[in-house]
């Protein structure tokens, strides 16, 4: 994707590379991060090997996965830049980690 000379300003998708695939509209589009919103601690690495529960499409220049390490859960924050940036928050209970995956995606916690 180019952006266009002179143009008023780019969109964060200009920033980044295109992904190699279409968006099928299939997985979930997060909303956009609210003033109020809960500002979460995020670091550089996962607690441990992981595995993804569930994710974010990947159209969108920022990709959230719900990661489960072991017996807790985090959130695997990757920004599509080159390189990417990869960066993970919390360490929930099953019930917890739903609760903050809803307001990442709801754009009350970031
Ligand atoms: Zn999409």
């Amino acid at each position: 994707m180019t952006a266009v000379q002179g143009g008023p300003r780019r969109l964060a998708r200009d920033l980044v590379e295109a992904p190699e695939w279409d968006c099928q509209g299939i997985a979930i589009h997060p909303g956009i991060a609210l003033q109020s919103r809960k500002r979460l601690e995020w670091q550089n690495q996962p607690r441990g090997l992981y595995r993804v529960i569930d994710h974010t499409c990947c159209c969108q220049a920022v990709v959230y996965e719900l990661i489960r390490v072991g017996g807790i859960y985090q959130v695997h924050k990757v920004i599509q830049s080159d390189p990417p940036e990869h960066t993970y928050t919390g360490g929930w209970r099953g019930d917890e980690a739903r609760y903050w995956w809803m307001r990442i995606l709801t754009g009350s916690a970031r």
